[in-house]
């Protein structure tokens, strides 16, 4: 998301309220990923009236204008993405973190994809973070964040 990308706003039609200014401003520059659920407890707050579907709802205008992207790789929940130039992702298995990955990959369209236009590609990797990756060294499970056990299917190499 540029600076510039209120005015665009404007321009599509979106009517900014301060609410969506929030969401907006809470986004930008935004590197963890957050979910619709963690946009909606971060602001809820300052915006005591605000509802949960005005928080989806916002995102989900964000997403068809193009200014966010948003990810489907953590199985349990959507979450968010404002930097849309093509990167890769690392997801924790543990505890769901999401970070960037921004080594450039050589991809090789696959032969039979050659009748059907590519237009993007993205390169999940996911494990252990290295956070999560110390409480799993005494190959115990541990509860994460999440609230579940986690137990690690790998021996953990220190
Ligand atoms: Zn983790
Ligand atoms: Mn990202």
């Amino acid at each position: 998301m540029q600076n510039n990308d209120l005015s665009l706003l404007k321009e599509l039609g979106l009517k900014l309220t301060p609410q969506r200014l929030a969401i907006i401003e809470y986004l930008k520059g935004n590197k963890n990923h957050p979910s619709a659920e963690e946009i909606y407890n971060a602001l809820k707050g300052r915006f005591p009236s605000m509802s949960f579907a005005t928080v989806y709802n916002t995102l989900e205008v964000l997403v068809e204008k193009g200014l966010i992207k948003e990810l489907n790789i953590d199985s349990s929940k959507k979450r968010f993405d404002p930097f849309t130039h093509p990167h890769h992702h690392f997801i924790c298995k543990a505890c769901g973190k999401i970070v960037d990955v921004e080594a450039p990959f050589e991809i090789f369209i696959p032969e039979f994809l050659r009748d059907f236009q590519v237009e993007d590609f993205q390169v999940v990797f996911t494990g252990v973070c290295p956070e999560c990756k110390k409480r799993i060294t005494h190959k115990s499970p541990f509860l994460t964040e999440r609230g579940s056990l986690f137990f690690s299917l790998y021996p953990v190499i220190n």
